[in-house]
């Protein structure tokens, strides 16, 4: 993987690295690729739930934090836009509290993913935004920011607060009774929608005081991941399924990174109806950047460069120039995976 940097970097992607990917130091390799470099991505908190920098909040991945500083430091003295991500709702250590974990209508409990409807939580993505915000990045690509998908989540605040909403007692609100009813299944969307965007305006508010805090010309701008895969019924189903709605994410953030297929391992061939389907989806795309929007494509295990052409290719059929990848999955992929498109 080491020898192919420079022809990502090429192609246009900003890599979303992790201090492993690169072997050596970060003065190192900002010295062999920056003249290449479009931007520089570094994981800033991973799904994991530890940030890569010292913090007051989160626990911290020692090992990360000296690579951390040198490629922000390095990056933003060369003037390069400067990435960091987040991980929100992902963090399998905040998670190990079952008060916060979300849940099933049968009551599964999720041990890596945390209910959006939790005021405490926002408070503490919130801080890390604010130590994040402290260095010297530009952009924060903000993941795991909806629920894990129509069927979630049932967690006893989350049906105290609800089933008074559809005339039903807290303890006896199921699934099947919200979706098959249709007013009470758009009530259920809309109020989860309501949770996921208040979660974000907090975090971007967060974004604001520390550019306050620290003088930043330039906002702090964070893009929020839209999931849109096939499996989840493209951009209908980013709103029914994850929650999250493009036209408030305009309001809210202005930046939006599609996470183009992440439940499936390929992406589809130009000159088939799945692609023309997947170029539809993207259409929003366009109103969105006429408005003010930022728009990116991102893809999970971006491992070749033939993928990296694919990418481009949907990028240059839906009118959408700016590309986001990573060389790995999730560490947590499985599980996302099983509980977004699995038997649950
Ligand atoms: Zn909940």
């Amino acid at each position: 993987m080491k020898e192919n940097f420079r022809e990502f970097f090429m192609e246009k992607l900003v890599v979303l690295l992790k201090p492993e990917d690169v072997e050596t130091s970060a003065k190192e390799f900002i010295s062999v690729y920056a003249s290449y470099m479009q931007g520089a991505g570094i994981v800033g908190k991973d799904p994991s739930g530890h940030v890569s920098f010292p913090s007051r909040t989160a626990p911290v991945e020692e090992s990360n934090i000296e690579f951390f500083e040198e490629w922000v430091d390095l990056n933003n003295a060369l003037g390069i836009h400067t990435v960091a991500s987040m991980d929100f709702y992902t963090d399998i250590w905040f998670a190990r509290d079952p008060k916060y974990q979300t849940m099933t209508a049968e009551g599964v409990a999720m041990q890596h993913q945390i209910c959006p409807n939790r005021e405490e939580f926002w408070e503490y993505g919130a801080e890390i935004i604010k130590e994040l915000g402290s260095y010297p990045i530009h952009e924060i690509l903000l993941f795991g920011t909806g629920f894990i998908r129509d069927h979630f989540c049932f967690c006893e605040r989350c049906r105290d607060e609800f089933a008074p909403l559809v005339d039903q007692e807290p303890s006896r609100l199921t699934y099947a009774y919200i979706a098959e009813n249709p007013e009470y299944h758009e009530k259920w969307h809309e109020w989860r929608s309501e949770k996921v965007h208040a979660g974000i305006s907090r975090l971007q508010e967060a974004a604001k005081e520390s550019d306050e805090a620290v003088g930043r010309e330039k906002p702090l701008s964070i893009a929020v991941e839209i999931l849109l895969d096939p499996e989840t019924n493209l951009t209908e189903g980013a709103r029914t399924e994850y929650g999250y709605d493009h036209k408030k994410i305009l309001d809210i953030t202005k930046n939006v990174m599609v996470n183009l297929y992440p439940w499936s391992p390929t992406l589809p061939q130009s000159g088939t109806k799945e692609y023309d389907d997947l170029i539809e989806a993207l259409y929003f795309s366009t109103e969105f950047k006429r408005r003010g929007g930022t728009v990116s494509l991102f893809r999970w295990g971006v491992s070749s460069i033939e993928h990296m052409r694919e990418l481009k290719q949907i990028g240059k059929d839906a009118s959408i120039d700016r590309f986001l990848g990573t060389f790995s999955y999730p560490s947590d992929y499985r599980e996302r995976r099983e509980s977004a498109v699995g038997n649950y």
